[in-house]
């Protein structure tokens, strides 16, 4: 249940509601609004008598909640949530993108792709320095070394890094290091990882599990919210279908089934879900048409010699294209909302 305190309703009419749910066993969250402040009940088994609120000073309504997730739904918080990055914002109506390689690989690789796709305008830098891999004998990463290069390239670019997480014990380490912290599409139900992702200072972009339902995904991002980080960004990278024409399926119409379901940033990831080069940038092109709050894109310069996902890293000037289109694309849809 969500109970909407009237404008300009005191911080005492407000901890007064809090008190009240406390005082009946329910947890009560503020969540500040634009213009008001709503405050969520949790952990209410069965519906919640909404009249013991009604008539407490400073409330304007009381709405039932029907979904199962809660700070995440649209019906918690109407606007859209800003998820701010150094000066990079996600989903107030900018196209940032992300972009880098796959896998760090030394600090040539990193510094030489991150100053082209700086160059053609991407916002943030990506690059894995931990890589989760199918096979236990392919390229794991650089690993701390990952981390120290990406910091080193943040230093002499400006642009902040995204790199992924891939367990509790190495989260202190990331979250150190990083300005956005992604979970993969592996990990999307690693749920102890989200716990600790709930209780970082840091944004986290949280990537699609390959085979989860919306509903999965969004309690995914239930769990960190809960924890306390707010700072979510949810990433479709594709989805496991029966298709050979493309390592993954981009599920473009999750981009808009989420948007109205959820206030948090949605971003696209067409790297993963194409897999091959070709289809990037159609891909990306089309991601934006459908309301894409940014994209993260694979770019490497040499993209044959790459220790992961080559196939589907852009060339540096094809990069510049998929920017030059994607800028165009969005200059005629904004991050719309359907
Ligand atoms: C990646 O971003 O390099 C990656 C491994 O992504 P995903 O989790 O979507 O496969
Ligand atoms: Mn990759």
């Amino acid at each position: 249940m969500l109970i909407v305190m009237k404008k300009g309703a005191t911080e005492e009419s407000i901890q007064n509601v809090v008190e009240a749910a406390e005082k009946r066993g329910y947890t009560a969250r503020p969540i500040p609004g634009g213009d008001r402040v709503s405050i969520g009940i949790l952990y209410n088994k069965g519906s919640v008598d909404a009249g013991r609120f009604m008539g407490l000073e400073g409330v304007k309504e009381v709405i039932p909640v029907t979904k199962p997730y809660k700070l995440v739904s649209r019906e918690f918080k109407n606007e859209n949530s800003v998820i701010k990055v150094g000066n990079v914002c996600f989903g107030n109506g900018s196209m940032p993108i992300i972009a880098g390689p796959c896998a760090v690989e030394s600090q040539e690789q990193a510094i030489t792709i991150a100053k082209a796709v700086k160059k053609a305008g991407a916002a943030m830098f990506r690059g894995g320095a931990f890589k989760p891999r199918t096979s236990p004998y392919d390229f794991q990463g650089l690993g701390k070394k990952g981390l120290e290069i990406l910091a080193n390239v943040r230093e002499e670019t400006g642009l902040p890094f995204a790199t992924e997480v891939m367990d509790i014990e190495s989260f202190d380490l990331v979250e150190e290091y990083s300005d956005v912290i992604q979970i993969g599409t592996r990990n999307m139900q690693n749920f102890s990882l989200l716990k600790r992702a709930g209780r970082a200072k840091k944004p986290i972009i949280l990537k699609r599990g390959m085979s989860a339902m919306l509903q999965e995904w969004l309690m995914a991002a239930e769990y960190i919210m809960e924890e306390g980080n707010s700072q979510v960004i949810l990433c479709e990278r594709g989805i496991r279908t029966f298709v050979r024409h493309s390592r993954n399926t981009l599920d473009l119409s999750a981009v808009t089934e989420v948007k109205k379901e959820s206030h948090l940033p949605v971003i696209v990831d067409p790297s993963h879900a194409a897999g091959v080069r070709d289809q990037v940038i159609p891909l990306a092109c089309a991601s934006v048409a459908v309301g894409s709050d940014g994209l993260m894109v694979e770019v490497h310069h040499k993209p044959e010699e790459a220790m992961s996902d080559g196939a589907q890293s852009l060339y540096p000037e094809q990069f510049e294209k998929l920017m030059q289109m994607v800028n165009k694309i969005h200059s005629i849809t904004g991050c719309a909302s359907f």
